[in-house]
């Protein structure tokens, strides 16, 4: 592995700084975190499996640290919470160019500093293997009691979804297809399979606004999501096929290959929430536009979890078809 001391020393160079509530980062055998008085903590991991979750040939390495921290972050974002501190262990072959681990870290590190969340720690080794493996913990916080959950949904509540849905899947077989395409892509532009966004802001106004019952994060797909909310709330779901919000990438798609990403593509890292009938739900928030997509009913044994309806209404049962990270 390129020199672990040096790695050490720039994780830590670019970690530096100050964070209200990271009293210690790298720098001793543990960090120490304050979080805010009355909050709880809530902690995730994530790995990121080069294999299973990227590609060296085909995903760029600011792309493959955004998305690993991106996977964490919208764990956090789900539940309402702030993020308080990441920790990163990384398994390195030898194999690896060390501008590869500067460019993953300068992707990890670009959206760390944009979200507010600090590098608090890690660990280095060799792998023995030629595949990379990254893995995040991330801790946030949450008003104690408060955190959005995926089990409190309630029939009659109305389904909703950020931003729109489609793109990763999209975005991801055109990569396949040409990754030289993809390999200045800037972090900037709108790539929602390389480079998503957490919906952080949105997550904590749902909270601190009390506008939702429940609400899960897209990383497997609507049609597996939905279908966990479902199973943890005990209640069915109505999803309107013409409602949902299609990536403006799936224009180029068929209608039906465009509504089979949107329904069953991974990693867009929306939210996926609940509210009352009677809850005014804006048109967007914190700038992400926020579509209405269904209803939830009464949980039946003889009736599908989660039922799609199309515009003619025809009614079909849509089974969660599980994400496969690569193709
Ligand atoms: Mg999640």
């Amino acid at each position: 592995m390129p020199g672990e001391l040096a790695l050490i020393a720039r994780i830590r160079a670019a970690a530096a700084g100050r964070h209200r509530h990271l009293r210690l980062g790298i720098c001793d055998d543990c960090a120490i975190l304050a979080p805010p008085p009355g909050h709880e903590l809530l902690v995730t991991t994530d790995f990121s499996l080069e294999g299973h979750h990227f590609r060296r040939n085909w995903h760029p390495a600011r792309s493959v640290g955004h998305r690993a921290l991106t996977r964490g972050l919208s764990d956090i974002a789900s539940m309402g919470g702030t993020p308080l501190a990441a920790f990163l262990s990384l398994a390195l072959p030898r194999s690896v160019n060390p501008i590869w681990i500067n460019d993953f870290l300068d992707g990890l590190l670009t959206l760390a500093s944009a979200s507010k969340t600090p590098l608090a720690g890690g660990d280095t080794s060799e792998s023995p293997s030629d595949n990379i493996l990254a893995d995040i913990v991330l801790l946030g916080s949450a008003p104690a009691g408060k955190a959005l959950r995926r089990s409190t949904a309630r029939s009659g509540d109305r389904l909703y979804v950020t931003g729109s849905l489609g793109g990763a899947a999209t975005e991801l077989a055109a990569l396949a297809r040409s990754p030289r395409r993809y390999r200045n892509a800037n972090p900037t532009d709108d790539h929602p399979h390389l480079y998503p966004q957490p919906r952080l802001a949105v997550g904590q106004t749902l909270l601190r606004r009390r506008l939702a019952t429940a609400c899960i994060d897209l990383s497997d797909g609507l049609s597996t999501d939905l279908a966990h909310l479902c199973t943890e709330s005990n209640v069915a779901a109505d999803v309107q096929a013409a409602a949902l919000p299609l990536h403006p990438l799936t224009d180029s798609l068929s209608a039906e290959q465009a509504l089979h990403n949107a329904l069953h593509g991974g990693e867009d890292y929306e939210l996926l929430f609940t509210a009352r009938p009677g809850t005014r739900i804006p048109r967007s928030i914190a700038g992400v536009p926020i579509t209405p997509i269904g209803v939830l009913r009464n949980a039946r044994k003889s009736a599908p979890q989660v039922t799609l309806v199309k515009a003619s209404g025809d009614r079909t049962p849509l089974a969660p078809q599980g994400w496969q990270h690569l193709l």
